[in-house]
């Protein structure tokens, strides 16, 4: 499957090549904490729970304020939540934060012995944990293909015609039957970092896009409203008295 026929192999490697030749691409946060911490599942949890409507690098300082002072699901369990509040304030949203997180951690250990599930289905019973926050646990936590679908996703499939929904969870289910397993892993990173550098959600780069060609929103929307801007008569030569 794929675009305009071209197959979600050939999407991606340029996608990777615009991201990673793109002066402003930057690793996001679930994926230097997973640099940071190796593949510590609990750390990618509470550090995703973190990350919900925020920006990058304010999860970042949360996430190293706060595994500075608790490292792990033990001591976040019984850790004082005005102390959390503090060390988690970058992140924005920290009274509910807070709240979740050493929630989750009780959670991790009464529940599951201490070991954050590395199944959905398990990590749906967490508190505060939707099908993103799941799936990015599997991916970045734990190496397990799955694809999770933040805006930045839900945004780049429909405009690029891989996807045709409306919500989140739908663009998951689609993207998990058409886009073959052994991309689930690397296609939530390019996706999020290609969104935030050139697919913006407002005012997509398209002119420095090499996707222009296999992409649905580059050819319904931005080229029309292109043709059409350079269609309208200019109006300079034109005297007052005429208009
Ligand atoms: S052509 Fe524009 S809308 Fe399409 S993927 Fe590229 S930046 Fe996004």
């Amino acid at each position: 499957m794929g675009a305009g026929g071209v197959g979600i192999g050939s999407i991606l490697s340029k996608v990777g090549r615009m991201v990673y030749g793109s002066n402003g691409a930057r690793a996001t946060a679930l994926s230097r904490l997973k640099e940071q911490e190796g593949e510590d599942p609990f750390r990618i949890l509470i550090g995703t729970i973190l990350s919900q409507r925020t920006r990058d690098e304010n999860t970042t300082k949360a996430v190293s304020n706060l595994f500075a002072r608790y490292g792990n699901a033990e001591e976040l369990a019984a850790a004082d939540e005005e102390e959390v509040k503090k060390l988690i304030k970058p992140a924005g949203f920290y009274n509910v934060k807070a709240k979740s997180i050493i929630r989750v951690s009780r959670q991790v250990l009464e529940e599951f012995d201490g070991r954050v599930p590395d199944n959905i289905d398990d990590l749906l019973k967490l508190h505060s944990v939707g099908r993103k926050t799941a799936n990015c646990v599997l991916v970045y936590g734990y190496n397990i293909p799955a694809i999770p679908v933040d805006t930045h996703v839900h945004r780049i499939s429909n405009r690029l015609g891989l996807v045709e929904t409306k919500r989140p969870d739908e663009t998951e289910g689609e993207l998990t039957k058409k886009v073959p397993r052994r991309y689930w892993l690397e296609l939530n990173e390019l996706f999020v970092r290609f969104g935030q550098t050139t697919c913006k959600p407002l005012g997509p780069r398209c002119e420095v896009c090499t996707l222009r060609p296999v992409c649905k929103y580059y050819r319904e929307v931005v080229s029309p409203r292109q043709r059409e801007k350079s269609d309208k008569p200019k109006l300079g030569g034109v005297r007052r008295a005429n208009i």
